[in-house]
């Protein structure tokens, strides 16, 4: 069986495939991040060059403890990037970084997002590669939490446009009739005793994260809401999965159900 680079055995094809389709979203986090790096680094060190000049009129010392600031500043930052990138490349945490996600999402995804539009990268881009680098992370954590912990939330636009059956406040209206993945989902949340819920805009789904309290969220949505959902939720981990839109956004979209299954197995205890 092929190993990864961690050396951890690979748990099924279907693992193999995610990570492989994924590896140029990986190529395009890591310039980025680099880019984001070098550029906060070097507007620190203009913080401090600028005013250098002057500094000495205030006190002789003074230039030097804010110089002291700043390269602590720099080392830290470079520090997270580092340690960032190493993990992404190597599977696993490294350089005692343990809270790289919470850096990730707060402060990379923001600078990423203005340095992609500068370079001309499109968004859906740059968030297509913080989703994939956000899972790796939750996974690096290696944490496995009890099915009803676990909760699957979804679209709305997952359910059919034809459907007749309201399922926002009750997802057992459902009649499983199969024309949408709601039916598979279903018998996914019964097979392992998961949570499953639908979410008709952020302001539910924040709402339904506050009833049910999770120790990890695997949702399914498009890129926007996936990278905007991981921010709003932060610190509870969210395993992202991007759903498919044969009739373009928001309408009758799907989601390959054995990833969900695949992701409800790696983190259940
Ligand atoms: S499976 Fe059938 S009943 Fe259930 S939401 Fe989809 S279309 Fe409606």
């Amino acid at each position: 069986m092929p190993k990864p680079r961690s050396g951890k055995p690979l748990r099924s094809p279907l693992e193999r495939e995610i990570r492989d389709s994924f590896q140029t979203r990986k190529r395009v986090f890591i310039g980025l991040i680099t880019g984001s790096s070098v550029f906060l680094c070097v507007f620190i060190a203009l913080l401090w060059v600028i005013p250098f000049v002057g500094l000495t009129s205030i006190h002789p010392l003074a230039p030097w403890i804010l110089g002291f600031v700043t390269a602590a500043l720099i080392l830290a930052i470079g520090w997270a990037a580092l340690a960032l990138v190493l993990n992404i490349l190597l599977g696993r945490p490294v350089l005692f970084a343990k809270r790289l996600r919470g850096v990730t999402v707060k402060l990379f995804l923001p600078l990423m997002t203005l340095l992609g539009r500068l370079v001309g990268i499109p968004k859906q881009t740059v968030r297509a590669s913080f989703i994939k680098v956000n899972n790796e992370l939750v996974r690096g954590e290696g944490h496995r939490y009890p099915a009803d912990r676990i909760l699957l939330l979804m679209p709305h636009c997952i359910q059919n446009s034809r459907c007749k059956f309201r399922l926002t406040y009750d997802i057992d209206n459902c009649k499983r009739c199969g024309e949408c993945a709601l039916a598979g989902l279903l018998d996914l949340r019964d097979k392992y005793g998961v949570k499953l819920a639908v979410a008709t805009g952020g302001t539910i789904a924040r709402r339904i994260v506050v009833q049910h309290r999770p120790k990890i969220i695997i949702a399914v949505a498009c890129e926007r809401d996936l990278a905007s959902g991981i921010q709003d939720t932060h610190p509870v981990p969210v395993y992202g999965i991007l759903n498919s839109r044969p009739f373009g956004p928001c309408l009758d979209t799907d989601v390959a159900l054995e990833q969900v299954e695949w992701a409800i197995k790696e983190f259940s205890a």
